[in-house]
């Protein structure tokens, strides 16, 4: 699964099929970072001055001395017209390949371009340790200071830069995963596509085509987000050629349930679904799990793609193939690891997302920002404005940190225990709230509560608690137990939770922001909240 496309609505449906140009000042790391992207992307790698040199059987600085800069610009443009109309594939452009208005023309409608920067000592130090560059002598400074001087402008107006100087490779090749909004969940058989882009719902049906899903598709969504963008979806597939049956469910967590399944894996019965077609779950992570969970299960197991538009689905339950249902008992009781061909989230839909759900999927934000990014959590720390100045940037950010964890531990064998921080006293607070508290607003008390637990128990900073407490404040969620809610019963449902071993239950606990211990095995009598 190689597809792959652009994080700009206005890139189009072109680039549903992800081109994307690495371009930069000479030494600036375009053809290494290339290639280790293109393999994190699971997309070919193309190196544009590799391809001209093979196609003139000689090498750059001998077509330089041979036929002038314009002869390798002939050849160049030449080559990058063919990397266009090829596959999908990530290009590694020479330092002055856009400097052609055409050129850069045809390639910012194909895709994405990443413009990699550093300061001219770090770019100069990598040329020393390179091989000849036809423009620059080795050790020139004063050549790279010219021709910086002449094309810093030119570098500085493609709209996605990154800062590679004080990077490591490996960091600079998942920072330019953020920045795209592309990811390849490397777990569970070949993994997964995960693309974040405004405006994709509309190229769904190429986005299927793509990744070589067949229909008919089984569309579920519930009767909120259907009206909204079901259509939006269903004329995305017919542009495809994809027949579509739509399933509505209820909306909420209440009828996550077996009612729910059973109607689910009726309707997709109904819409024609086969063995080798589609199931879509448009919606919120209520409607992923469910859909998920019916794809597993509806002929021994379909093809699924997860179309999140809430905040709460995009950033955690589309992601690590968790799928299932609820039981009158507890939730999440019934379930499969089931991961999706495609994660499709497309972060314009958050616009018609009600306030008190946007705040809900915020928790979780701010709980992945706990778990592994405390550049995240500061910027959590400025408050709503602060997070909700560009949302498709949050997306990218809270995902990478979820995607990084169940890349080392799909089945949860491990230290993807910690993505439950928050979770083992927020489930049991949603249950013993008959659901009347939000998912997000369970959590979000429950990281506190976890928190002060993990204070209490010596294992964590002290005012960690207090500190996630703020910040939860700062974004309008709570962080305290409503004092109408029977104690007992919150903690009756934690013992049932799937977590517990015995007498103990086995907890995922905050150290510091950024640091979560995992099986912390907490005794029932500790349990006191
Ligand atoms: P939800 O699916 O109930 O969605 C919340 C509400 O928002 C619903 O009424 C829905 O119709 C509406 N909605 C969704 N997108 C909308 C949009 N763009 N515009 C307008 N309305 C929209 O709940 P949720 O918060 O998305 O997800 C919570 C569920 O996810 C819980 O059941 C939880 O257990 C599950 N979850 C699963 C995982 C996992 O790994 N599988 C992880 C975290 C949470």
């Amino acid at each position: 699964m190689d597809a792959t496309w652009s994080s700009e609505e206005s890139a189009g449906h072109n680039s549903l099929g992800l081109r994307v140009f690495l371009y930069g000042p000479p030494g600036s790391g375009k053809t290494e970072l290339g290639f280790r992207l293109a393999q994190s992307l699971n997309l070919p790698f193309t190196d544009l001055d590799s391809e001209i040199e093979a196609q003139a059987g000689l090498t750059t600085p001998k077509i330089f001395a041979s036929e002038d800069e314009s002869g390798f610009r002939a050849r160049e443009s030449a080559a990058l017209k063919q990397a266009l109309a090829g596959r999908p594939r990530v290009v590694a452009l020479g330092g002055g390949a856009l400097l052609d208005p055409t050129n850069r023309a045809q390639v910012e409608a194909a895709g994405n371009v990443l413009c990699l920067t550093a300061t001219q000592k770090t770019l100069l130090d990598r040329l020393r340790a390179t091989d000849e560059r036809p423009l620059l002598a080795p050790n020139d400074a004063s050549r790279l200071q010219s021709l910086l001087a002449q094309r810093s402008d030119h570098y500085r107006s493609f709209p996605m830069q990154l800062d590679t100087d004080s990077l490591t490779l490996e960091e600079a090749v998942w920072q330019a995963q953020v920045h795209l909004g592309a990811f390849h969940v490397w777990s569970m058989g070949d993994g997964y596509s995960v693309r974040v882009s405004a405006g994709s719902l509309r190229h769904v049906g190429h986005a299927l085509q793509a990744c070589g899903l067949n229909g008919p598709v089984g569309l579920v969504t519930d009767e909120i987000v259907g009206p909204l963008y079901a259509e939006r979806v269903t004329k995305g597939l017919e542009e495809a050629d994809y027949e579509t049956g739509v399933v509505v469910i209820p909306a909420g967590e209440a009828h996550k349930n077996l009612d729910t399944l059973q109607r689910i894996w009726s309707g997709l019965l109904a819409a024609g679904v086969e063995r080798r077609s589609t199931v879509l779950a448009l919606g919120g992570g209520v409607v992923s799990d469910l859909a998920g969970f019916a794809a597993a299960t509806f002929m021994r197991g379909v093809p699924w793609v997860v179309l999140p538009t809430s905040l709460l689905a995009m950033v955690d339950s589309s992601l690590g193939g968790k799928t299932g249902a609820d039981l009158a008992e507890g939730k999440n009781l019934i379930g499969a690891f089931y991961p999706p061909g495609l994660v499709l989230a497309d972060p314009s839909t958050l616009a018609s997302l009600p306030e008190v759900e946007l705040r809900s999927g915020l928790a979780e934000v701010v709980k992945h920002a706990v778990i592994g990014d405390p550049a995240l959590f500061q910027l959590c720390v400025g408050g709503w404005e602060a997070v909700n100045r560009d949302r498709a940037a949050l997306v990218r950010q809270a995902m990478a940190v979820k995607i990084r964890i169940i890349e080392a531990d799909p089945f949860e064998e491990g230290q993807r225990a910690a993505l439950n921080l928050g979770h083992t006293i927020g489930h049991a607070l949603e249950q013993a709230s008959g659901y009347r508290i939000r998912h997000g607003e369970a959590i979000a008390i429950g990281m506190v509560s976890e928190a002060r637990l993990a204070e209490r128990l010596g294992l964590a900073d002290p005012l960690l608690a207090e500190s996630i407490a703020q910040v939860l404040h700062g974004l309008g969620l709570p962080s305290e137990l409503p004092p109408d809610l029977d104690r007992d019963a919150i903690v009756g449902a934690i013992r049932v939770d799937k977590k517990r071993h015995g007498r103990q239950v086995g907890f995922a606990l905050p150290r510091r922001i950024g640091d979560v211990q995992v099986g912390v095995a907490v005794d029932n009598a500790d349990l006191a909240i």
